[in-house]
């Protein structure tokens, strides 16, 4: 084995080990919260061994860095899930190769998407990216919609061809009632998950949970965590 193989691995085991002890804490099955490598400013070639190392679900956000790595690694059994913010003229480029896009938080990306997705063969899963800081009607500082303004996308996704409604995501505030409170932003994501689903029970997905704060996320629910550093380590630039 590699360093980076053997390294990768044990970063691995420690971030399934933290998973499986907030499941059990949480009296959950292990099966109900799936593993998302975020591989963003790490090379193919750690995709290739994660891959390896049995990870099947991976993150990017940037698509500069996602559509070359993603097109390397094209022989290999992935999902590739986008989590970063989404202009519109990359919407294209990110259908190409991404099976969910989990950052949808405005009508206009609804449209774009749809027809990027109606262009392919594959149906397209959106989740919705609520910003728990964001006021009524605004967007957060690091893309989303505000919690109001979830069901209304919600329902122009269910609407729109190629694109499948698979729950909802978000990223703990750094501002805002709930900064430095990720249990209760991630009891607030389950509540507004709850209510998406009386009307869209399909869209039963709540991606939320990050190196930090993965524990927090299992115990109030979360069906898929993503994880970067601890699996990766520390970023060798913003991203
Ligand atoms: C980078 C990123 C993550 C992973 O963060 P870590 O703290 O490195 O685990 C998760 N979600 C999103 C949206 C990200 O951009």
């Amino acid at each position: 084995m590699t360093d980076r193989k053997a390294q990768l691995a044990a970063n691995l085991a420690h971030v399934e080990e933290r998973i499986a002890s907030s499941c059990a804490a949480a009296g959950r099955k292990r099966e109900e919260v799936t593993l998302i490598v975020v591989t963003k400013t790490y090379p193919a070639s750690d995709v290739r061994i994660l891959h390896d190392l049995g990870v099947r679900h991976v993150a990017e956000n940037r698509d500069q860095d996602a559509a070359p790595k993603a097109a390397a690694c094209a022989d290999l059994s992935l999902t590739w899930h986008f989590v970063g913010q989404l202009q519109t003229n990359k919407v294209r480029s990110v259908t190409s190769y991404a099976d969910v896009v989990q950052s949808v938080d405005r009508a206009k990306l609804v449209t774009a998407l749809s027809a990027a997705a109606e262009r392919g063969e594959r149906g397209l899963g959106c989740l919705i990216q609520v910003a728990l800081d964001a006021e009524s009607g605004e967007r957060g500082e690091r893309g989303g919609v505000a919690p109001d303004g979830v069901e209304e996308l919600a329902a122009a996704i269910g609407a729109a061809p190629g694109l499948r409604l698979d729950g909802l995501m978000t990223v703990a505030p750094l501002a805002g009632e709930y900064a430095g409170r990720q249990r209760a932003a991630f009891d607030r994501l389950m509540e507004i998950s709850s209510r998406l689903r009386a009307g869209h029970p399909a869209a039963n997905m709540v991606s939320a949970g990050m190196s930090g704060d993965l524990e927090d996320a299992v115990a109030a629910g979360a069906t898929h965590v993503r994880v970067g550093t601890a699996v990766l380590g520390v970023r060798p630039r913003l991203g």
